[in-house]
């Protein structure tokens, strides 16, 4: 009977010490994303369909933000007044930390 009790110590323990281990690799390896990729990304209609060429909407906020994507008609099912436009103005009103901006136009 003691060894059933054994067991589950040493199962116990060992699951917690490596979910510690998880929970602080976590933190320290965290890979800080641009926020605006976020907004960007709900800005877009988010049907992930894939239209525009990349695999999702969130890669192509991705490329629209860091300007290696300077058409937002490749997104075929966005709206000029519901997605486009609010896109533009977001990256209109903030630039890159060196100033730089990325904005985007409309080319069907
Ligand atoms: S075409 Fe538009 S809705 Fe479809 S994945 Fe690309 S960004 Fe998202």
């Amino acid at each position: 009977m003691m060894y059933v009790l054994y067991a589950f110590l040493i199962l116990a323990g060992l699951g917690l010490v490596l979910g510690l281990a998880l929970a602080i690799a976590s933190k320290v390896l965290e890979v800080k994303e641009d926020a605006r990729i976020k907004e960007v990304e709900k800005m877009l209609p988010n049907y992930n369909c894939g239209a525009c060429g990349y695999p999702g909407c969130h890669q192509m906020a991705e490329n629209l933000v860091s300007g290696a994507e300077t058409n937002l008609g490749k997104c075929k099912p966005g709206k000029q007044d519901k997605n486009y436009d609010p896109i533009i103005a977001y990256l209109s009103e903030h630039p890159d930390e060196d100033g730089t901006k990325h904005i985007p136009s409309v080319k069907k």
